[in-house]
């Protein structure tokens, strides 16, 4: 490891669950016994092999086991380019049903994660294929996207279960909100429409002002959702709303390939803020 690679792993630790399995399981355990669930993901994304996807589908299946025996409170992530979407896209449907499988004998959740938009459509079908014979997966869906309000509509409709976020992808202004106002309307009026249609979904943001709302329409409608929080964004405020009884979830990537992942954290200045302000203080 040269100097650059050790102090990229130092500040990426901060987000990171560590480089392999058991450093992953260990802190699941330790979110557990703080009252928060986890979402497990083993980083990998861009796979153009299939010798690269099973490897990854190989850790995926490992994962599943491990939770599972260790007895961890969550579920997991996997990226449609982890399973094999830019391979073909009946490869990743395979590869996905065999995850899902597996998860269901252990009644473990299995998010799809939304990446780059020349896959929305793709893995949107993948899910509503699915989730009426798995009832364990849900679907992450991005606020910033113009088509996003329709997408919520449709997968409520059919029962699915959304995870929603404002967006970690850079658009151009033909498909995505430019303005930060614009995709928090966005995202409030996904928002307001699960609350409505869904019985079953994420409000996965480290924004207070959607936290607060979100919590207003819980005691409105009596009913609760999920909350989710990335690892190393805003812990304590993820750890307080555990602690007042709401089901937080934190996103807890692992594995070697951690730089994309960090390259995208610190493309959020605000993120990339609290993480160097964290990483002087500590
Ligand atoms: C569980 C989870 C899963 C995700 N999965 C995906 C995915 O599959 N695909 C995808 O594209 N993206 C995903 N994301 C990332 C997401 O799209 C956003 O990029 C990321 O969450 C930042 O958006 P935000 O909603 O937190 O809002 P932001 O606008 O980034 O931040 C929220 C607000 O909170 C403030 N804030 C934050 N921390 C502090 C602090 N410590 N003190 C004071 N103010 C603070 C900021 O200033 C900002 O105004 C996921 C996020 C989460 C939480």
């Amino acid at each position: 490891m040269t100097i650059i690679d050790s102090l990229g792993m130092l500040i990426a630790r901060k987000w990171i669950a560590g480089e392999n399995l058991e450093h992953a399981l260990r802190e699941a355990e330790s979110y557990n016994s703080n009252k928060e669930n986890v979402i497990m993901n083993y980083l990998g994304e861009d796979l153009r092999s299939r010798r690269a996807v099973e490897q990854n589908k190989e850790e995926i299946l490992k994962l599943l086991e491990s939770m599972h025996k260790r007895k961890i409170k969550g579920s997991i992530a996997v990226k449609p380019t982890q399973t094999g979407i830019a391979v073909s896209n009946r490869y990743f449907l395979k590869n996905y049903s065999e995850i899902l499988e597996k998860a269901s004998g252990y009644k473990i959740t299995v998010w799809l994660d939304m990446e780059q938009y020349r896959y929305v459509d793709a893995t949107i079908n993948a899910y509503l294929k699915h989730c009426k014979r798995y009832r364990n997966t849900g679907i992450c869906i991005q606020a910033k996207l113009k088509r996003s309000f329709g997408d919520v509509k449709r997968i409520a409709k059919q029962n699915g279960r959304v995870r929603l976020v404002k967006g970690a992808y850079k658009y151009p202004s033909t498909i995505a909100f430019g303005e930060k106002v614009e995709v928090y309307r966005n995202y409030l009026m996904c928002m307001d429409y699960l609350f409505a249609h869904s019985k079953d979904f994420m409000i996965a943001t480290h924004d207070e002002s959607i936290i607060k709302i979100a919590m207003e329409k819980e005691r409105e409608n009596n009913k609760r959702v999920l909350f989710g929080m990335l690892k190393g964004i805003r812990p304590s405020l993820a750890s307080k709303l555990a602690w007042s009884g709401e089901n937080m979830n934190i996103y807890m990537p692992y594995g070697e390939e951690w730089m994309k992942y960090s390259l995208r954290r610190l493309s959020e200045w605000e993120h990339a803020k609290i993480i160097i302000r964290s990483i002087i203080r500590d």
